[in-house]
């Protein structure tokens, strides 16, 4: 089945595109399928909604099944935030470095037990029939005090996984795939599909 993936964003892209493969899916992305410019807005107050508006907006565009991913990290010290605006929450829409600063900032001097969050990813598969299928995947953890490691994207260099001492980004991206928010998104849509 090829499906049609309603992201701009390349990091997504490679880590649905490596899980997604390995259940026979092939992933054209939105620039292949010709709808590069498009950039569809995110209007909904969860995960859900916006990964749903995202999918449904690139399916009707292309008449193809179209998946889209609505993530974030949800930080319990700071109320849920960044949460939904996670891709926004320096004020300028995908500066995740402006981002993690402030997130560091604003949690200073809080201790270990205190500084739990949540990673949250919700993948939508939405088909021209008007069939939709939608898996959440959760990941528990803490912040780190300092921004550490120096692979994955977003969030990573900042996000320490339940049970363990190092960051997503100094983590292999087999084991992000595996245990990941994304991963289990991915895995639990595919026993669904
Ligand atoms: P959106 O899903 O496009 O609204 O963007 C979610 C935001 O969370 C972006 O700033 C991403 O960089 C960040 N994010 C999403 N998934 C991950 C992840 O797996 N690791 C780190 N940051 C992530």
């Amino acid at each position: 089945m090829t499906i049609i993936a309603a992201t701009q964003n390349k990091n997504k892209l490679r880590e649905i595109g490596q899980i997604t493969k390995e259940f026979g899916m092939e992933l054209i992305s939105q620039a292949d399928a010709g709808l590069g410019s498009v950039d569809v807005e995110e209007t909904g107050s969860t995960c859900e909604e916006n990964s749903y508006i995202k999918a449904k907006a690139i399916c009707d565009l292309s008449g193809k099944p179209a998946v889209a991913d609505d993530s974030g990290l949800f930080v319990d010290a700071l109320g849920g935030a960044p949460g939904v605006n996670s891709a926004r929450y320096s004020g300028v829409h995908g500066d995740d470095a402006a981002a993690r600063k402030i997130i560091l900032r604003q949690m200073e001097g809080l201790p270990y037990k205190k500084r739990t969050a949540t990673f949250v990813c919700v993948i939508t598969l939405v088909y021209p029939d008007g069939r939709v299928i939608s898996a959440k995947g959760e990941c528990k953890g803490h912040i780190s005090t300092e921004e550490r490691g120096s692979g994955g994207f977003g969030y990573d260099s900042i996000f320490i996984p339940e049970g363990k001492r190092r960051t997503f980004a100094e983590m292999t991206q087999e084991y992000k795939n595996e245990n990941g928010h994304r991963g289990l998104a991915l895995k639990k849509l595919r026993e669904m599909l």
